[in-house]
């Protein structure tokens, strides 16, 4: 590490140290997992719009195009496995110096490393919910359910994007059949917030109310372009909160924040747990 940022490290060790800490965790934290940050440095920028709320739904067409390329997706999503951060901030989190984790990623890694309690603010690509019914079942299963319904289906994904959405040719994605929920027939959707829908209103109650209670906010791996994110240190600096960003290039966040380390995640993070307690 650079000597400004070794300087930096000891001084977020200093603050981790005093406890109190809540994680804000964006894409570049999953980055070292495989999943591209497509807002960030190491991401392309995503060749198609975004799904929305409102064309899942009303759109037939969109939506089993949709379904074609997040199957394809999902493959490499499922796949992917924690990085030295997220276990950082599980080790942390078991130490009792971090009291809360925010993330707007919809992985799962956070937990399959081992953390808790861990506010998904975008949902989880891991569950499936249906929009009738609300039952939530499992992407592994139904990943199974579109292998079954589409065995011919031989569509190659060019890319793939954080939200588990792939780039795919349309000739690839004609003749892709969809399936419905096992229990009442009613439209699957992954259980991640699309563009065009708000994050559920407890969800972010309990950000709000974990920022507030905290010595310290650290943002993990997140330019905070979005307003999803960025509140959270808006209200952490309107209250006096320091925050602290370590994510690789800039952040909307800086301005904000007391103490900002230009350096990648698994670099950074293992060295915090290594730290002593104070
Ligand atoms: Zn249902």
């Amino acid at each position: 590490m650079e000597l400004q940022v070794v300087e930096q490290v000891a001084v977020l060790g200093e603050w981790i140290a005093e406890g109190g800490v809540v994680v804000l965790s964006g894409a570049g934290l999953s980055t070292d997992s495989g999943i591209p940050d497509y807002r960030g440095p190491s991401g392309s920028a995503r060749r198609s719009t975004p799904m929305t709320y409102q064309t899942f739904t009303r759109d037939p067409i969109a939506r089993r195009r949709y379904w074609a390329r997040s199957h394809l997706g999902w493959r490499t999503i499922g796949e992917a496995h924690p990085n030295d951060g997220h276990r950082a901030v599980a080790a942390l989190q078991q130490q009792g110096v971090v009291g809360g984790i925010v993330t707007q990623n919809v992985d799962g890694l956070h937990q399959a490393a081992g953390a808790r309690d861990v506010v998904e603010l975008h949902g989880n690509l891991t569950r499936i919910a249906c929009l009738a019914c609300g039952e939530l079942t499992s992407r592994v299963a139904l990943s199974d359910r579109l292998d079954a319904a589409n065995p011919a289906f031989a569509g190659v994904a060019i890319e793939f994007n954080a939200d588990g959405d792939a780039e795919l040719a349309d000739d690839h994605l004609d003749g892709f059949t969809t399936v419905d929920c096992r229990s009442c027939g009613g439209m699957l959707k992954p259980d991640v917030v699309y563009f065009g829908e708000t994050v559920p209103p407890e969800r972010v109650a309990r950000s709000f109310e974990l920022v507030e209670n905290a010595r310290t906010l650290l943002v993990l791996g997140s330019s905070l372009t979005v307003m999803s994110g960025r509140r959270f240190v808006l209200r952490a600096a309107k209250l006096g909160i320091r925050v602290a960003i370590v994510n690789r290039g800039v952040t909307r966040g800086e301005p904000y924040a007391g103490l900002f380390i230009d350096a990648p995640l698994g670099i950074v993070l293992p060295h915090l747990v290594a730290l002593p307690a104070a």
